[in-house]
């Protein structure tokens, strides 16, 4: 589908109250926003159903929710959209999960709010659910059942207030996030002519708290290299070529490769595997490496000198013959584009200006979320936190705090409404 004339407008120079209001400052439009009373009413349905909220969060958290195994919890997130009356609820291929709230510009491009369904718990992790003391316990209680409750929490508010947002609002539910998930949900997403053509914002909700804004995005990419040749008997097939000490070598001759302090750029070997007993020459041997920057450039000179080490080493052991020559293979496992939020984006003006009008300090950080997609595609995004506080993240101690839950929700609100614009005419 082509861009419409609004869809293009937007994408060239933004679209929000902004026109409705003339060059307002970004400080000056959240704060007229504020001051609507269906901003208010909104509000006060966030603190009247503070407590539904934590028992959808229990009840999420429940649903085991594994890499690769986030159906149940698709299916769940779907009757919610549907329950609360988003238009056209689905589900794609992979599970990701969608539902609109329409604007009052039909053809504008979507403000979208995701929050990613999976956890990092494998299959068969034993998940108690509990509730003591005012605190939610369980594995992914906060990361990102918060952040699923959030999507649930503002869908609700704009549903049942007479806000009219401009812009529609696409609410989604991504799988695959975390981990070697290698933000497969959100890839696929901005892989469909139809989404990667009308999102033109995306405002991640990740986990608790509302002191981060996540406006860089941490790139890395991780790879599995795997060294096999012919193996032998310690003894009687001393001098075959042995795998174990390639790979060695090939650690020894990448790890003196330089890296800059700025841009931060990391690599690790992470694990080693290979070989059969203390007296065979192994066969095969692999390892993975994980490497991390905020720049591009900077990951593809360590692929370059990853790949260079492993091709040096294995032409440098060349073995008694030609059944015995090694061979080095070199896997991508993962890889997360690396992309900043400009400074002067509206969707960075618009956090800074929600968190004065809120009084709340945040700080830019930079770290892998589902906004690295978006963001390497030229469009705005951010992630930030659904409010309250937690603990223990990727842990089954993990726990959440609901107190100040409604600070995170009034300030995804207000940053949602701020790029979707609000239809002033119809408010005195
Ligand atoms: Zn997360």
């Amino acid at each position: 589908m082509p861009f419409g004339p609004t869809t293009r407008a937007f994408l060239r120079e933004g679209f929000s109250g902004a026109r409705a209001v003339g060059a307002k400052s970004a400080q000056q439009q959240v704060a007229r926003l504020a001051e609507l009373r269906a901003l208010h009413e909104a509000f006060a349905w966030f603190r009247s159903h503070a407590r539904e909220l934590e028992d959808r969060q229990l009840e999420v958290t429940a649903i085991p929710a594994p890499p690769w195994g986030e159906a149940a919890r698709s299916h769940w997130l779907k009757t919610r959209f549907q329950e609360l009356g988003l238009s056209e609820v689905h589900q794609d291929e992979l599970g990701n999960v969608f539902g609109i709230l329409p604007g009052t510009v039909a053809d504008a491009p979507y403000i979208a709010l995701a929050a990613h369904i999976d956890t990092v718990f494998p299959a068969g992790t034993e998940i108690i659910v509990t509730r003591e003391a005012g605190k939610l316990y369980g594995p992914g209680i906060s990361d990102n059942a918060s952040g699923i409750v959030a999507l649930l929490a503002i869908a609700g508010a704009l549903r049942e207030t007479s806000i009219a947002n401009v812009a529609p609002i696409l609410f989604v539910g991504s799988v695959g996030e975390e981990g070697e998930g290698d933000l497969r949900g959100m890839r696929h997403i901005f892989q469909q002519r139809r989404w990667l053509d009308s999102i033109a914002t995306v405002i991640a909700i990740d986990g608790a708290g509302t002191d981060t804004i996540i406006a860089e995005g941490l790139g890395s990419r991780r790879y599995e290299i795997t060294v096999t040749g012919a193996g032998g008997h310690s003894w009687s097939d001393f001098g075959v070529a042995n795998p174990i000490v390639a790979l060695a070598r090939v650690i020894e001759r990448f790890t003196r490769t330089p890296v800059p302090a700025a841009p931060k750029t990391t690599y690790n070997i992470g694990t080693i595997q290979g070989g059969t007993s203390v007296n065979s020459i192994p066969q095969l041997a692999s390892m993975r490496v994980d490497t991390r920057s905020a720049s591009v450039e900077e990951l593809d000179k360590l692929e370059h000198a990853l790949r260079e080490a492993v091709e040096q080493v294995v032409a440098g052991m060349p073995g008694r013959n030609r059944k015995e020559v090694l061979s080095g293979e070199i896997k991508i496992i993962g890889d997360r584009p690396a992309a900043d939020l400009p400074l002067d984006s509206r969707l960075l003006e618009a956090i800074r200006a929600v968190d004065a009008q809120l009084s709340n300090i945040a700080r830019i950080q930079r770290a892998s979320t589902d906004a690295n997609i978006p963001l390497s595609l030229g469009r705005e995004a951010l992630a930030i936190g659904a409010g309250g506080s937690g603990g223990g993240a990727h842990t089954i101690n993990e726990w959440y705090d609901p107190a100040g839950r409604d600070l995170g929700l009034k300030r995804i609100l207000l940053l949602t409404l701020a790029m979707s614009g609000v239809g002033y005419a119809s408010i005195g």
